[in-house]
């Protein structure tokens, strides 16, 4: 199976129709048939390596101030603890836990609605340990390789770049005006994931242009997890691109 990386942006994209919300659906069109889905957001950032063990999951509404449209849609897919129990054993030496505290949330579901529209994939959520380095990011990434030969897809959900002070201001003024830093930061991955340069997504976001790119690191480590679980072999490809606010790179990323 390949792998994904998705710059997922604003929850809007659940009901939108634009070019990203297009491009996830071509991509869902194009990828072979999966068993289930292992899906990595942005937005399950915690202490602690946790995955979804309810079936079904519950699609978590986790943002404030859209219409209330947004927080009508359900994404009605079946959990699978069997996938579940399946990664805390690949994952045993982080201490890897089940948990019925999460679901789905946005980072995932406004996707998958697009990507996966009939929800008949069963989708376990695995979360992002905030106490960990990049490196060991990467490596959990590594560790979630075999998945792919068992027909699971990884869905890491994210973005390249990610400054919401940026963006709220672009909303605000209307100013869509792309900032160096978030061209230079989204050209530097765009290079390293091309290389298969891991090392350089591990050590790269130490710069001040990075530090503006990702002020916190929540929605760049989903990346880490994709990368790590390529192999070199893997062509790689950008099913999506883009800025939207004028900092937001919506770029994502095939593997394989
Ligand atoms: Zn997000």
């Amino acid at each position: 199976m390949p792998v994904l990386f998705i710059g997922h942006g604003s929850p809007m994209n659940a009901i939108a129709d634009n070019a990203w919300t297009r491009g996830f659906r071509a991509l869902g069109d194009a990828l072979p048939k999966a068993r289930a889905i292992l899906a990595v957001s942005a937005h399950w950032y915690v202490d602690g390596t946790l995955l979804t063990a309810n079936d079904p999951p519950e699609t978590i509404h986790d943002f404030g101030g859209f219409p209330r449209e947004l927080y009508e849609i359900q994404y009605p897919a079946r959990g699978s603890t069997e996938l579940a129990k399946r990664v805390e054993t690949l994952l045993a030496s982080r201490e890897a836990a089940l948990s019925s505290d999460w679901g789905l949330d946005h980072g995932t579901w406004t996707v998958l609605r697009h990507m996966r529209p009939a929800a008949d994939l069963p989708v376990v959520q695995l979360s992002i340990d905030q106490r960990l380095s990049p490196a060991e990011h990467l490596a959990i990434g590594r560790a979630l390789e075999p998945l792919r030969d068992e027909g699971i897809l990884i869905v890491a959900s994210g973005n390249v770049t990610h400054n919401l002070r940026h963006a709220f201001r672009s909303m605000q003024t209307g100013d869509q005006t792309r900032p160096a830093w978030a061209a230079q930061f989204d050209h530097e991955i765009e290079a390293a994931v091309m290389q298969h340069d891991d090392q350089r997504l591990v050590s790269g976001i130490t710069s001040d242009h990075a530090r503006l790119a990702h002020p916190s690191l929540d929605h760049y480590l989903p990346l880490l997890y994709a990368a790590g679980a390529s192999t070199r072999d893997d062509a790689v490809s950008f099913p999506t691109t883009g800025w939207d606010l004028g900092s937001l790179s919506m770029r994502s990323i095939r593997f394989g």
